[in-house]
Order: structure tokens, then C-alpha cells, then sequence
């Protein structure tokens, strides 16, 4: 699989049919698997065989599809997850326990904004926030002794500021530790943050790895090349026996390629248990084997609504990564030469008022708290998924008060550009 096209990993990868089995990624619906002895199933809680015994802990269709997500990204292994914030505090609490430090991007998705400075915060875990736009200085000054990771999205939701990964993981790799990017608004089909130096990769599968509105899940990907050995103090977790697993080093058992995963699935899964159900998961699969058709569409109709609401006298401003003159434009080029997304964000002229007009007068494109769906949604932020943050807080997250998010579907850019004029004439 690891030389084929990125299209052909999304139909085929992660399972392959041996002869008389199914066609079709088989949905195993089963809490527990069964053994003939208790030595047999011993070997496996000592991590000696590999095998199931229980789904909390691992499922042969989950693990398939991990395997596929794991192939797109270029990693060496992968885990779902229930939902991606459960992915998003997984990727970070492997490494960092209480008193420990983190880097993050200040452009990031709300609710991963949330859980970092409030919940995780509340948990002992101190993060520093760094605009994606920040000097090197700024960003090398954020560091502290006890810094674990950096964390950062590709292309942010919804502030669509496109991370410079490559910059981000020198400074992080400077100060001997790994950079964890959330992709999913960019994919692996439109950016695979391995290539750039990421060392650890995580998705809210619920955006267009499903993309028909179907099932909330998450995935985590390590791509194998951080060296947790360099630093056996900063990562005691991954060098040191674990206790609490039969006295395992996952470095030492596993390899660089598999002690992260490994570790994250016998401690974190075990222990918080969010776990994808494996019809969920099934259903993740459907979406992925159009994923590389559906994102081509999902940018073309982007990029299409960005130019016509450019050209708009109604529209105060536009931001899309793929619009020429946009200020994400020479980092797309970059990272997301094939298209960045489908979500377009704008601010309408007359401020917050006429925004929320704007949202009543639209017919085919529904109001949801969701993007990256094959039908159309949009969202007034300010008024729901960062309503927890200040003004300064939200232009730090690159959000005005007037900001849509318009997540374009892939309905025909015609219809969607003919919604937005006519909601326009309406406010
Ligand atoms: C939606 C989203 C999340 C959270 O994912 P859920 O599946 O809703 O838990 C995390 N990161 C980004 C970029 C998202 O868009």
C-alpha cells in the first residue's frame, strides 16, 4: 500500500479481502473475544501476543480503520477515538501530566481551545498560547523547562490561518519535543503533516473523513520519528516500566514506531475508555473511500463562494487559505497546493446585526454546529462554539464578532452562491 496514490489508499487501504472473505471492511459488533485458554489469553494482557479480548481496548474494525488513516497520513501507527476532542486530549495527555507545560497555537478549533485552557488547565497542565503569526522569538520564548509538546492545526477552525508546520516543528524539535497537528480540516489528502516535520498527527473524523453528518469519532496517528529515548526525563511515561501494565517500557517493547499508540491505547482507552464503536467506525470507512473525490469538489466550491463574495459590495471582508491576496495564500501554496477546505469564513457589512440577519434569510444551507459535511452549513461563532471567550480572546483565535463560517457542501457552487446572494438581499 505504501506507494500507492493518496486516492487509492482511501478506497483500498487498511483491509484486504483474503479469499471467500468479505468485500467490505466486516463490522465485528462484539464487546469480547473468546479463547481456549487462560494462558492464551494471558499472553495478551502481559502484551507478549497481540489479539483481542475486550473493545474498550482494541477492536479488529476499528483497528482496520485506523490502519487506513494511518497509510493516508504516512504513519507508523494509529488509534480512533470516540469523538476528536477525545483524540485532541489523548494526543497531549500521553506526554504531559500534572505540572507539565504545553505550546499551542492560539488558532485553534473552540473546543480544543476549551479543554486546553480550562479542563486541562484544571488538571495541573499549564499551556502557553502563540499566534500562528508569532516571530521566531516570540514562539522560542514560549518554551519552558517542562514543556512536552507543541500542538497546532493545519488549517484552523474557523479562523482558516494555515499553520507553518515546518517552522512550528523545528522550534518544537529545537527544544526536544514532538509537534502534534490536528488535520482535519486539511486531510491527508490535501496535506499530510509528517511530510513537514509533525511528529503526531490527530483528526475529528467527524468533519470530511466522514463528511455525510453521520458519526462523531476521532483518530490519533504517530508517524514513528520522535525520539522519546533522547529525553528519558521528559518522557518517563514512554521510557520507563509502567507500573500499572506489567511493568512494560513501551519504547523498549514496542519500538519508536509503536510505543506512543501503544501506551495511549493501554493506559488512556483503558482507563477513560472513549472508546469508536465499531459500527461508527464502519461508517468512518464509507467516508473515506470518497474522500479524495469529495475534498476536490468541497475546495472547487470553495474557492468558487470566496470569489463571488470577493466580488460582493455587501461583504466587509473574505478569508479562504486557496483566495489569491488572502494572507494564508503563500502558506497554502505551500502546504495545501491541491486546495485547502470547503469552509469559507466572511463578514458581512454591518456587524454582528446584519450577520445574524443573514443566517435567517438562508434556504438550502442549513445553521448547524458542523462543517465539512456534503451539504452546506453555516455558523454565526460568536454566537455559539466560542461564546465562552472574551473579545481579546477571540481576535487572539483570529474570530471577529462578525465572522461566518460557511462550510461549503458539495451541492453545485451555482445553487450555493444563489442562497448567499438572495440571504444577502433579505438582511
Ligand atoms: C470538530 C473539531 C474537533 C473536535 O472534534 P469532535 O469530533 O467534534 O469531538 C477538533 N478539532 C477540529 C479542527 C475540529 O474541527
Amino acid at each position: 500500500m505504501k506507494d500507492l496514490k493518496i486516492g487509492t489508499k482511501c478506497v483500498q487501504g487498511g483491509y484486504t479481502a483474503g479469499n471467500g472473505e468479505p468485500r467490505q471492511v466486516p463490522i465485528i459488533q462484539s464487546t469480547t473475544f473468546k479463547y481456549a485458554t487462560s494462558e492464551d489469553m494471558g499472553k495478551l494482557f502481559d502484551l507478549e501476543a497481540s489479539g483481542y479480548f475486550y473493545t474498550r481496548l482494541q477492536n479488529p474494525t476499528n483497528d482496520t480503520v485506523a490502519a487506513k488513516i494511518c497509510e493516508l497520513e504516512g504513519g507508523t501507527a494509529a488509534m480512533l477515538t470516540s469523538s476528536g476532542q477525545a483524540a485532541s486530549f489523548y494526543s497531549v495527555f500521553n506526554i504531559a501530566s500534572c505540572g507539565d507545560h504545553i505550546v499551542a497555537s492560539s488558532a485553534i478549533y473552540g473546543g480544543t481551545y476549551n479543554l486546553f485552557a480550562v479542563t486541562m488547565k484544571r488538571m495541573g497542565i499549564d499551556f502557553t498560547f502563540v499566534s500562528p503569526d508569532c516571530s521566531d522569538e516570540e514562539l522560542n520564548a514560549a518554551f519552558k523547562e517542562n514543556t512536552k509538546a507543541v500542538f497546532g492545526e493545519t488549517i484552523a477552525n474557523p479562523a482558516l490561518k494555515v499553520l507553518d508546520i515546518e517552522r512550528f516543528a523545528k522550534a518544537a524539535h529545537d527544544h526536544g519535543v514532538p509537534l502534534i497537528i490536528d488535520n482535519t480540516f486539511a486531510t491527508p489528502v490535501n496535506c499530510r503533516p509528517f511530510e513537514w516535520g509533525a511528529d503526531i498527527v490527530t483528526h475529528s473524523t467527524t468533519k470530511y473523513i466522514d463528511g455525510h453528518g453521520v458519526s462523531v469519532g476521532g483518530c490519533i496517528v504517530d508517524s514513528g520519528k520522535f525520539d522519546w529515548t533522547k529525553y528519558p526525563d521528559k518522557f518517563p511515561g514512554l521510557c520507563t516500566p509502567d507500573e500499572s501494565y506489567h511493568g512494560v517500557t513501551y519504547t523498549e517493547r514496542f519500538g519508536l514506531e509503536g510505543a506512543y499508540i501503544t501506551k495511549a491505547t493501554a493506559q488512556l482507552m483503558r482507563d477513560f475508555g472513549s472508546i469508536q464503536s465499531p459500527q461508527n467506525a464502519f461508517y468512518i470507512n464509507l467516508g473515506l473511500e470518497s474522500l479524495h473525490v469529495r475534498m476536490k469538489k468541497h475546495c472547487e466550491n470553495g474557492l468558487a463562494v470566496a470569489k463571488a463574495l470577493q466580488q460582493d459590495d455587501r461583504i466587509e471582508w473574505v478569508t479562504y487559505p486557496g483566495l489569491e491576496g488572502d494572507s494564508e495564500y503563500a502558506l497554502a501554496q505551500k502546504y495545501l497546493p491541491n486546495g485547502s477546505c470547503g469552509v469559507v469564513s466572511f463578514g458581512v457589512k454591518g456587524g454582528r446585526k446584519s450577520a445574524e440577519a443573514f443566517m435567517k434569510g438562508l434556504k438550502i444551507t442549513a445553521i448547524e454546529t458542523h462543517v465539512a459535511d456534503a451539504r452546506s452549513c453555516c455558523l454565526h461563532p460568536a454566537s455559539a462554539t466560542h461564546r465562552q471567550m472574551n473579545d481579546d480572546e477571540l481576535t487572539a483565535a483570529g474570530i471577529s464578532p462578525d465572522l461566518i463560517r460557511f462550510s461549503c457542501g458539495i451541492e453545485d457552487a451555482e445553487d450555493l452562491i444563489a442562497d448567499i446572494k438572495q440571504a444577502l438581499d433579505n438582511i
